[in-house]
């Protein structure tokens, strides 16, 4: 466990402000989802289709923005590359990395 930031604490945030934040990320990464869905998914934090729809689990409104970040990156890549392959994990680490300078806890999170 780490303390959390300032950003951490002013938890949760609504499903506007996550729509705008995978939205973002969207841009940055290069993709262009088709559908972006929020709903209860029990068994994973998120999923994306060959047609373009990615969806999240609701309960990531309640995680931490890294935590978030990590999982949408992770759905967004799948728009691009569809295995967890070499390729698939040098350019999630890239993107986490590059975000905030920190090292991706990438095997810590597998949502899919
Ligand atoms: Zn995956």
């Amino acid at each position: 466990m780490t303390v959390p930031d300032a950003a951490e604490l002013a938890l949760p945030i609504d499903a506007a402000a996550f729509r705008a934040e995978v939205n973002a990320w969207a841009r940055r990464v290069g993709v262009h989802p088709n559908e972006i869905h929020l709903r209860s998914m029990k068994r994973k934090w998120g999923s994306c289709s060959i047609n373009g729809r990615v969806t999240f689990d609701t309960g990531l409104l309640d995680c931490p923005a890294r935590e978030r970040a990590e999982v949408i990156v992770h759905e967004l890549l799948h728009l691009k590359v569809s295995n967890h392959g070499p390729l698939f994990r040098n350019l999630l680490r890239a993107y986490l990395f590059e975000s905030d300078g920190h090292e991706a806890l990438v095997s810590a999170t597998e949502p899919d």
